[in-house]
């Protein structure tokens, strides 16, 4: 590092130093391969790492390449992710991995632009594939990174506003070392995860706390600031787990929702709450038994299903069937049920069958 390195980057430097010695050991730290980074930083959006691990080491081994991946069913690439959540990811990932089959002869693009071009990769992404796999000067912008910059320059707009989103994006580059990008982002993500946390902040270990405005002024508990979070929604599903002869129904989620292209029971969603004898009297529960003779209906299973903007009220029966010609309407599908475990769902039916 030269003399010029130092005076334009003092931050970085502290940073580096920092990183050197405290550096989290973790298998995607151990390659330059930009797919398994890329797999590592999808898993990893909404996911602790802890919990990630795991699915990271089985993906890998499952998909090790662009082109595994590409040639992978999308069931079989969700039933892989099942229990991680947010399933748009695995369905992003496997999308991508045909656009990179297709556009760039599977090749994984070297260009923050085509990187950015691909489904499900927004800038972090981009920026953190292209730095880390690359080293290219582009600084990312994470949770971790927003708390950092926050409190360190003592910066109060708020950081999911447009103005911040700027102010953070241009920060954060302003103050990267573009020689030793990968080394300096992902310092920057360290400190935030171990260091510099929402809360029980480390200030006396920080590499940073010479040089903080806001733990200088006494203020740190004030970033990062945050405007007013959007409102929640409240759904009701109403799931009917049917039994008749070793054979149960599941239907396929199709419609542009959460949950798209997994399975379940068969579902009755109402707008309010409503109990077994109210969703009888509707027309929707009157279709769906209408070709089934004394179905046997257990106390059902109620659970809250919390999700980034809603809230799921489940409650789901377990209904016994005993007449031979019992059928539902489409597009239930009858299979055995023994072949539940071949289906992708979702973790809220994942959470139901552990307690059967
Ligand atoms: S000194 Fe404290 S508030 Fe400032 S960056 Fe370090 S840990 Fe965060």
């Amino acid at each position: 590092m030269t003399n010029d390195d130092r005076e334009n980057h003092p931050i970085s430097i502290l940073l580096q130093r920092w990183y050197s010695q405290n550096k989290r050991e973790l298998p995607w730290r151990e390659t330059f391969d930009p797919y398994k980074i890329w797999i590592s930083e999808i898993i990893l959006q909404q996911t602790r790492i802890d919990q990630g691990m795991d699915y990271y080491l089985r993906f890998i081994v499952q998909y090790p390449d662009v082109l595994s991946l590409a040639a992978a069913s999308e069931t079989d690439v969700l039933k892989l992710w099942q229990g991680l959540g947010y399933y748009s990811r695995a369905r992003n990932l496997h999308a991508a991995a045909k656009q990179i089959e297709d556009r760039f002869m599977g090749k994984f693009p070297t260009s923050y632009d085509d990187i950015l071009s691909l489904k499900g990769i927004g800038e972090y992404t981009a920026a953190a594939i292209a730095s880390i796999a690359y080293n290219q000067p582009y600084a990312v912008v994470d949770g971790n990174v927003y708390r950092v910059l926050s409190r360190l320059f003592s910066i109060a707009t708020p950081i999911n506003s447009t103005e911040g989103k700027k102010i953070f994006a241009a920060t954060a580059q302003s103050i990267l070392d573009p020689r030793h990008a990968a080394a300096h982002n992902q310092a920057l993500m360290d400190l935030g995860a171990t260091v510099c946390t929402p809360k029980l902040t480390k200030c006396g270990v920080c590499p940073l706390q010479p040089v903080c405005l806001a733990c200088e002024r006494k203020e740190v508990e004030h970033f990062p600031v945050k405007t007013i979070k959007t409102t929640v929604k409240n759904r009701y599903f109403h799931y009917f787990h049917i039994i008749n002869r070793g054979y149960i129904w599941i239907r396929e989620r199709r419609e542009k929702d959460i949950w798209k292209n997994l399975y379940e029971f068969p579902l009755i969603e109402t707008d309010i709450p409503m109990d077994l004898a109210e969703l009888q009297k509707t027309k929707a529960f009157r279709n769906l038994f209408s070709q089934v003779t004394n179905p046997v209906f257990s106390a059902p299973y109620q659970t809250i299903h919390k999700l980034s903007h809603r809230n799921i009220f489940a409650s789901i029966y377990r209904v016994t069937l005993s007449g031979k010609q019992d059928e539902l309407p489409c597009p239930n599908l009858k299979i055995s049920e023994n072949r539940l475990p071949e289906y992708p769902i979702s973790q809220l039916i994942h959470k139901y069958l552990k307690t059967i």
